[in-house]
């Protein structure tokens, strides 16, 4: 049974007088005026105006603009910036072993890159150099990208915690310092989140007044290996602090088991600075977190050397998550 306002299809074996007339009228000079009403399409409401009609079409292109906006806003690409490995010329060296090389490691950025977001090494600026000065600053870059990585690397200078180096291999790389301090400054400046990783993790507590451990095994010859020849292969456990953010990330684990390739560590605390994992044996601290920020986290292993598929070492893309939910936030 059709519905009663539904128009009824013209039967084709019996065309109507009205029909047959409309046709021959179509075909010999175009109509200018209405249609009348039995030919109007089927899929119009009765009694439609085109000012109602053109009120929908105007609402439906609006809902069209708004869900492609709103689908953009959601989906945009994060660029999160990597802090640079300096490579400094070694003395007598020829080619380009005598220039200063700025590098990152494949799998800190591949990590990060996991999580479908572009990675943008961030080289050092030279604003007064009498070679290519430019302009910009690393204010720009913290600017322009959503959230920061502190690369591992080199150790961090004695100097930059106004100590002096006990021995003479501990100095540390005090250039990289300088470059990452202020690159970090200008990140949390701009509210955008920062993760540190082994060396960055020292960095973000010497950043706010802390000390380290100049080497781990002359100044705390209790504590166990936190290095040696196997590198990565090096694992030891770690406890979560109680309350930690950590702790809220994995809630059903107490501890973990991390890789270990550092012979400096977090000694003092620097201001607002709290730890949130320990080594389980020595308690050494391999985590903190700077808690005036929205996320500045450290981590003293190296999250980009796990296997997502270990099951033994913690799989740490819950915190990568986190800190990219922290720099979606802060992109408009
Ligand atoms: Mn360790």
């Amino acid at each position: 049974m059709p519905f009663p306002n539904t128009p009824q299809p013209t039967e084709p074996s019996e065309p109507s007088a009205a029909a047959e007339t409309a046709a021959d009228t179509a075909n010999e000079t175009p109509r200018l005026g209405p249609a009348p009403e039995d030919n109007a399409p089927r899929y119009l409401k009765d009694n439609d105006t085109a000012v109602a009609l053109a009120w929908r079409v105007v609402l439906a292109r609006y809902r069209a603009i708004r869900d492609k906006a709103s689908r953009n806003f959601m989906r945009r690409t994060l660029r999160i910036g990597v802090s640079a490995r300096i490579f400094h010329p070694e003395p007598g060296s020829v080619g380009l072993r005598s220039k200063n090389l700025q590098y990152l490691e494949e799998s800190i950025a591949q990590w990060v890159m996991s999580r479908d977001v572009l990675v943008f090494m961030i080289p050092t600026v030279n604003t007064s150099g009498l070679l290519h000065p430019s302009n910009i600053t690393l204010r720009h870059y913290a600017r322009h990208l959503d959230g920061l990585v502190l690369q591992g690397g080199a150790d961090v200078s004695p100097q930059s915690y106004s100590q002096l180096p006990t021995r003479p291999e501990w100095s540390g790389d005090r250039a990289r310092d300088l470059y990452e301090l202020e690159l970090l400054h200008e990140f949390v400046d701009a509210g955008k989140p920062v993760l540190g990783i082994c060396r960055g993790c020292q960095l973000i507590n010497v950043a706010f007044g802390g000390t380290l451990y100049q080497d781990i095994a002359a100044e705390a010859p209790t504590a166990s290996e936190h290095v040696n020849t196997e590198y990565d292969q090096l694992h030891h456990s770690i406890s979560f602090a109680k309350g930690s953010t950590l702790q809220a990330l994995f809630p059903k684990k107490s501890g973990a088991l991390v890789n270990s390739i550092h012979h400096q560590a977090v000694k003092d605390l620097g201001r607002d600075i709290t730890v949130e994992a320990r080594s389980k044996d020595d308690n050494i601290i391999e985590a903190i977190r700077y808690q005036k920020a929205n996320f500045v986290m450290g981590l003293q292993w190296h999250p980009e050397f796990h296997s997502a598929s270990s099951t033994e070492l913690l799989d740490c893309t819950p915190i990568l998550d986190t800190f990219l939910r922290a720099a979606r936030e802060t992109r408009f």
